[in-house]
């Protein structure tokens, strides 16, 4: 198997495509296969534009088999990293089954196909959702994950336990979990970033689509949490030192430089921001003003999640390095490269 090859699940879309894209720098090949079902070609046009690489694109369904199966007849990849999963935690809650089914089932294929074709090495996007309401800030792999509050939360639990269960199991698998904070920005190109549908869940497209115009105001979930300024706290991790993450992760256990064949690590700045800071960022970065309004909180939301990432700034020999600033400069002019303006 060629040990520089990985097969980019799901990279079509936001995280994926920018891993394609630092896995190319940094010298791998990379095959993408996705089914389109939260993307579009635009993703892989703009990893082929950035890296002048004629990266392989293969429609497929994970959860589809036999048909995936012909990926691992068809390219010569010995890592996988998995992105393919549906991700809006509302919607898994009015329809668990969907997500599930998606899910688990792509995941449990990967697995299967893996050691089907003799495989080696898999990454899987985990969430600092496994961590919910935790009883210690910030969060180490070591604090205990809470019940999952969503059937969203509870795949990425569920599918962290399959991959340590098969790596204890099947002694040709290797496999890291990253759990992800909150991932943000776009490339410093603007031909790649998140493409939402529909209205945006997430704080920071409906930052940037409230400016564009596209959202008349954005609604600030809260703002009588037990924090400085009333409103919650997150890890905001810029999407290229994320993908950059995903580089670390699969060198070291191609390498083989991994202490353990499954591990986890998580993957944010170790800095604390508020809702109301990244607002006042994207204001003062972009120099606008953006229209917004305090409203009641949301639903299943938890006050504060931060990361302690010495575990990776260590072992992976990563750290996020893009400052916030930028982070929020690159949101806006991919929105604006998105809408034309
Ligand atoms: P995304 O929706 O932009 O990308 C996921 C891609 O997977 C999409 O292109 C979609 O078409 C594809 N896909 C879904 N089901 C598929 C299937 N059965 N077969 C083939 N392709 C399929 O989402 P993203 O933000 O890039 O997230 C990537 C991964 O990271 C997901 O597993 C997500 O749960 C996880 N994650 C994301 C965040 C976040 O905030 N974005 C945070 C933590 C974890
Ligand atoms: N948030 C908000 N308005 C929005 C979307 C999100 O105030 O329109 C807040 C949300 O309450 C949370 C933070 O922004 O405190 C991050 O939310 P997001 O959904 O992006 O990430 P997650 O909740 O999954 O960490």
């Amino acid at each position: 198997m060629k040990k520089n090859c990985v097969l980019v699940s799901g990279g079509a879309g936001y995280i994926g495509s920018h891993t394609a894209v630092e896995l190319i720098t940094a010298g791998f090949d990379v095959v993408i296969a996705d089914n389109l079902s939260n993307s579009d070609m635009s993703g892989v046009e703009g990893v082929r534009r950035i890296t002048g690489v004629d990266v392989p694109f293969v429609n497929v369904d994970c959860c589809d088999r036999e048909a995936f199966a012909e990926v691992f007849r068809r390219y010569d990849f010995d890592s996988v990293i998995h992105f393919a999963a549906y991700k809006a935690v509302g919607e898994s809650v009015a329809d668990p089954m969907k997500y599930y089914r998606n899910n688990l089932t792509s995941f449990m294929n990967v697995i299967d196909l893996m050691r089907e074709y003799g495989r080696s090495n898999i990454v899987f996007s985990s969430s600092a959702t496994v961590y919910g309401e935790a009883d210690e800030l910030p969060v180490t792999e070591q604090t205990p994950r809470k019940p999952a509050t969503s059937a969203y939360g509870n795949t990425k639990q569920m599918c962290e336990d399959i991959l340590r269960d098969s790596v204890a199991a099947y002694s040709s698998l290797k496999g890291i979990a990253l759990r992800y904070f909150n991932p943000v920005g776009a490339h410093p190109s603007a031909l790649i970033g998140e493409l939402p549908r529909g209205v945006p869940q997430n704080l920071v497209p409906y930052i940037t689509q409230t400016a564009a115009g596209i959202r008349e105001c954005l609604s600030i979930f809260g703002d009588d949490y037990p924090t400085e300024d009333g409103s919650c706290l997150r890890d905001y991790i810029d999407i290229v030192d994320l993908a950059k993450a995903h580089v670390a992760a699969i060198s070291r256990m191609v390498e083989q430089k991994n202490k353990e064949r499954y591990e986890v690590f998580n993957v944010g700045t170790g800095r604390a921001v508020s809702v109301f800071e990244l607002v006042r960022t994207f204001e003062r970065v972009n120099d606008l003003k953006l229209n917004y309004k305090v409203a009641p909180r949301r639903a299943g939301d938890v006050v504060a999640v931060w990361a302690d990432t010495t575990l990776a700034n260590e072992e992976l020999g990563w750290q996020a390095e893009r400052p916030l600033d930028e982070t929020m400069r690159s949101a806006w002019a991919w929105e604006k490269y998105v809408r034309k303006l």
